[in-house]
């Protein structure tokens, strides 16, 4: 079988041969998704089908609002594919297409909407027109490629990855399977060991991280096509250059270097962590633990070292302010640092955000969702702007919140910036992370409110309704609705932020440990219910000390998943030092009023002055320059 798709894939790429309207359809018949045969390692917990999560309420919101105002409101598609035509007006500004249109794919996947179809549909024909004689789509002409300063191979990777999500998740075009497949031979034909270019030639950036990024789209179309040439250019990527000039970047997180200490003076997180993005894809073909260890331990050391209280990392002090914000700096430790101008760009978050995704289904980790929660709710939605139309590029926890300027420039009259076109991948990744499926049933993720299709162990369709307004509130209910009824799992991650959590199967109490998944099998039957109590109590987070020891003054308080802030345009004391009442770190916190600005969730909290009123980080509007306090001055 093998053989015989691996005939079919070069009988269809032949460019002598006829081609004739029968071949790309068989071929796609066989290629239908990516094959089982050419995974060696299971993933633990699985992606549901496309369509089956539904949210609604307070990520929906966010997530529509998006779906309206960028990728179907104001991305200029028909501007960005001319650059594959005309040139780029500056380095790398290739990306944006295939950034775009990746986000309105997984969109897709999730709303099946035909609006959006139709959009993408338009530009992917639009694109496909502008491929070259040697079957690149680049903003390079052909005599300039391989083009490292221009950016040229990290553009192809974002072509080649619109291209894939479009493949995947809203039509099996093989025209589409047919221009990665040209896209691909031409960069495997341009680059590798000498006399071609190597990887590690080519880039804008100090070490050259960027380009071996590709790793990740043509390990996915390994997995499409089987074609050996892919995985040996993988491997090439991986095992003879390392990921970065002068700096073997796998081999740096295998001997758990912390990643701020990775790739010399560029550690750029966003670059970084889609190089390891890719790796994990290696992993699961290859099997080799080693690329397993070194992805592990940059996941880990970037939770121990990088990730903030909202969830984001990476920042401009004390280590490397030429990375403007956009590198590692040790900014767990740091975040409370008044040095820092830039920190936690909108691209890190989201590929973090990514990258945990991939964690969660290959190991099970409940972290990685917690860490995923951590970041929705607080710096992904705090760096959207109000009106859906983009994101913040970087991000303060004490200051002008966010920032509209970023790399990037005006496209087709619309101000285009990697964040902006970022943001709403972030966003198309929340229904994919809220409930997945394990070999034994559902795993609940996410305690947004929502439906879900999952599977049970036999794999049969079941209905979750998951109905809260989580995480205004801590009480979430999942009614389960198998068709017949079946012994199965289903999983709940207890978020370790939850110290005391109440579950209740048909109401009889389950015990449960913070920082796992309760892991429940019984005989469900249609009408099972299950509720769930999280503990809500808001908590005094203590800065952590970095260099510099200012930290020890600053105090920050979390309810359940939500950091909560001062905000200066409710209140002009916003940044005044307080003493907060507290036991044993808790704070009673009561929901108040909203009766300024709009807001999610606000909290009244006691000092000893009385009671100052705080809100979800994300609710902070600072795009009128008004300011955010997250970590708050203690009265000396
Ligand atoms: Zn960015």
């Amino acid at each position: 079988m093998k053989w015989f798709k691996k005939t079919f894939i070069s009988v269809c790429r032949g460019t002598s041969g006829i081609k004739s309207m029968l071949l790309p359809i068989l071929c796609v018949s066989i290629l239908n998704g990516y094959a089982a045969d050419r995974v060696r390692i299971k993933d633990q917990f699985t992606p549901l089908a496309e369509n089956s999560v539904h949210l609604n309420g307070y990520l929906e919101d966010y997530i529509q609002n998006s779906i309206i105002h960028w990728n179907k409101g104001v991305v200029p598609y028909a501007a960005l594919v001319e650059k594959f035509r005309t040139g780029r007006a500056f380095f790398a500004q290739g990306e944006m297409w295939g950034k775009a249109v990746r986000s309105g794919c997984m969109l897709y996947g999730y709303t099946q909407d035909p609006e959006l179809k139709k959009i993408l549909k338009a530009t992917v024909a639009d694109l496909l027109t502008t491929k070259r004689a040697n079957g690149s789509i680049s903003c390079s002409d052909i005599s300039k490629q391989p083009d490292g300063p221009g950016g040229d191979l990290w553009e192809r990777k974002y072509v080649l990855l619109g291209l894939d999500h479009y493949y995947m998740q809203v039509e099996k075009d093989p025209a589409v399977l047919q221009a990665m497949i040209d896209q691909a031979d031409c960069l495997v034909a341009q680059i590798g060991p000498a006399p071609k270019t190597r990887i590690v030639d080519q880039g804008w950036s100090p070490n050259h991280i960027e380009s071996s990024t590709v790793l990740e789209p043509v390990m996915r179309l390994y997995k499409l096509t089987g074609d050996q040439k892919y995985l040996d250019f993988a491997r090439y990527i991986v095992e003879v250059e390392g990921g970065a000039k002068g700096y073997n970047i796998i081999e740096d997180a295998f001997n758990n270097k912390v990643p701020e200490q990775i790739g010399g003076v560029y550690p750029k997180a966003y670059e970084m962590m889609s190089l390891f993005e890719g790796l994990v894809e290696y992993y699961r073909v290859t099997g080799n633990e080693r690329w397993k260890l070194a992805f592990m331990n940059l996941y880990r050391n970037i939770i121990a070292t990088e990730i903030t209280i909202i969830g984001n990392g990476g920042g401009d002090q004390p280590y490397h302010p030429a990375v403007m914000g956009e590198g590692w700096d040790n900014t767990a430790l740091e975040q409370t640092n008044p040095n820092i101008k830039r920190m936690m760009e909108t691209c890190t978050g989201v590929t973090w955000l990514k990258l945990c995704s991939q964690i969660v289904r290959l190991t099970g980790d409940p972290l990685a969702v917690d860490m995923i929660e951590k970041y929705a709710y607080n710096g992904l939605i705090g760096a959207m702007k109000p009106a859906g139309d983009g994101f913040s590029y970087v991000n303060l926890l004490n200051g002008v919140k966010t920032n509209p300027e970023g790399w990037g420039g005006m496209v087709g009259g619309v101000y285009v910036t990697c964040c902006n076109l970022n943001g709403p991948m972030g966003l198309a990744y929340l229904p994919f992370v809220a409930v997945m499926n394990s070999a034994s049933g559902p795993v609940i993720n996410l305690y947004n409110a929502g439906t879900a299709t999952a599977l049970t162990a036999k794999k049969h369709p079941v209905l979750l309704e998951v109905v809260t307004d989580y995480p205004v509130s801590g009480t979430v209910i999942v009614n389960v609705k198998p068709k017949a009824s079946e012994k199965f799992t289903v999983r709940l991650r207890i978020p370790a932020w939850s110290k005391t959590t109440a579950v209740k199967v048909n109401g009889l109490p389950v015990n449960v440990v913070a920082g796992t998944y309760a892991e429940i099998n019984r005989k469900w039957t249609r009408g099972d219910k299950i509720e769930l109590s999280f503990d809500m109590r808001c908590r005094i987070i203590d800065a952590p000390h970095g260099s510099n020891r200012a930290g020890d003054n600053f105090q920050a308080v979390t309810r359940g998943p939500i950091v909560l802030a001062r905000d200066e345009s409710r209140d002009a004391g916003f940044d005044q030092p307080v003493t907060i009442k507290s036991k044993d770190g808790c704070v009673e916190g009561a929901l108040g009023t909203n009766n300024q600005q709009p807001c999610r969730v606000l909290v009244d909290i006691p000092t000893d002055n009385g009671v100052i009123q705080m809100v979800d980080y994300a609710s902070v509007n600072s795009w009128s320059g008004k300011r955010v306090c997250t970590w708050l001055p203690k009265v000396k």
